[in-house]
């Protein structure tokens, strides 16, 4: 088990930025190219589960296969508890890495897809091998399996077969790519808690990537959200959700999405088109500098109260989505604003009823225009 420490992970997939770096030459083609990744700098605790989230193309794929020693890093540094690892061939990491193909070993049994990484080991005891494999089969379940091909298998059990194969081998640090992806929604979630309660059993270090960001908030002790090869926020889930530092951090967590609506801060009140909300002293004061500026207001679907009240604002019901637990709508307010709303199931609603709706002041968000950080009262 151990801390794992990126400094400053940077990687730039150019023509050969290594060679332009070693020869003192400044390519004009290596300083063109924008870096995959941009000095990325995170400590995921010993123990810890952190799961890196951010949409498709972000570079989480490309930060875990640096951190197994799959690809070279441009700059930066990464270590294993008190080893440097930067130029250490996988073998040598004590990593194992779960990808979303599975990548089995097609002509292998389910026992000897296990057994076959603690085979190569120098590590391990040729005598303890039949061991180790039942009791990992054990914990997952698949002892029946054992004497299986891969292509008897079904999907999810192909899935606890390849988290089998990095569990058996014990090593310091686990890596997930998105190793969930290819099962239905339901296996998907049987399978998420069971990986976070395996994790937890043996309290190994854990790197775990997705571009969901409900199995980012169910997984994990703490996620870092990515966009653009940048960390946007490293926090608790309930603090991302909570606290976005930012309009995407903001957008990306919380579904159906936060919803955004340019206001103007002027007379101590942020003014719209269709409504205008008065500000408490702190929320001012934290706004000085935004005199009659237009600033991004966000307010999530499910914060938002219905009822008639002094300072309501009238939406027209355009669209509805009844799930049977809660109901989606959206909904249009002055000047073709839409905004969607979350409704308890039990509210009768129709297309066309006009809601009564208000912003809590302790829930709404405010995002700088130029930089889109969050502003906080
Ligand atoms: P994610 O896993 O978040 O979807 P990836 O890490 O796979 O994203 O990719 C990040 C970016 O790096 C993408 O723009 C992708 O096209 C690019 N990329 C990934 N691998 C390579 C490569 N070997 N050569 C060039 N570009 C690559
Ligand atoms: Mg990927």
């Amino acid at each position: 088990m151990a801390q794992v420490v990126l400094q400053n992970v940077t990687k730039t997939f150019a023509s050969s930025p290594q060679t332009a770096a070693h020869k003192g030459v400044k390519s004009p083609k290596t300083i063109a190219s924008r870096p995959v990744l941009n000095r990325i700098s995170l400590t995921i605790e010993d123990g810890e589960f952190m799961v890196l989230v951010g949409p498709s193309g972000c570079g989480k794929s490309t930060l875990l296969r640096l951190i197994s020693g799959l690809e070279m890093l441009t700059a930066g540094d990464i270590w294993v508890g008190d080893r440097l690892v930067t130029r250490l061939p996988p073998k040598q990491r004590d990593i194992a890495m779960v990808f979303q193909s599975y990548a089995l070993y097609p002509h292998l049994s389910v026992y000897n897809n296990l057994a076959f990484g603690l085979r190569r080991s120098r590590a391990v005891n040729k005598a303890q091998i039949p061991e180790r494999v039942h009791s990992v089969a054990k914990m997952l379940q698949i002892e029946d399996l054992l004497t299986r091909l891969p292509k008897q298998l079904s999907g999810g059990q192909k899935q606890r077969v390849a988290l089998g194969r990095a569990m058996a081998r014990n090593p310091q640090v686990f890596l997930m790519d998105e190793p969930l992806s290819n099962l239905d929604a339901k296996l998907r979630t049987e399978t998420r808690t069971q990986i976070v309660s395996l994790q937890r059993q043996l309290k190994t270090t854990t790197i775990y990537v997705t571009h969901d960001q409900t199995e980012a908030m169910t997984m994990g002790d703490r996620i870092a959200v990515m966009n653009q090869g940048e960390i946007q926020q490293i926090a608790p889930p309930l603090e991302l959700y909570r606290q976005p530092a930012n309009r995407f951090v903001a957008a990306f967590i919380g579904s159906p999405p936060m919803n955004f609506l340019p206001v103007t801060f002027k007379a101590n009140q942020l003014v719209h088109p269709a409504f205008a909300i008065a500000l408490s002293t702190e929320w001012q004061q934290a706004l000085t500098r935004y005199s009659q500026q237009t600033l991004t207001l966000g307010i999530r679907p499910e914060h938002i109260e219905i009822g008639q009240k002094p300072g309501a604002i009238p939406a027209t019901v355009t669209h509805l989505e009844a799930l049977g637990s809660e109901t989606f709508v959206i909904a249009t307010l002055a000047e073709d604003q839409a905004i969607q709303i979350r409704v308890n199931a039990d509210q009768p609603v129709a297309i066309g009823n006009i809601l009564q709706i208000s912003f809590p002041l302790p829930l709404i968000h405010l995002f700088d225009p130029v930089t889109e950080l969050a502003i906080r009262p």
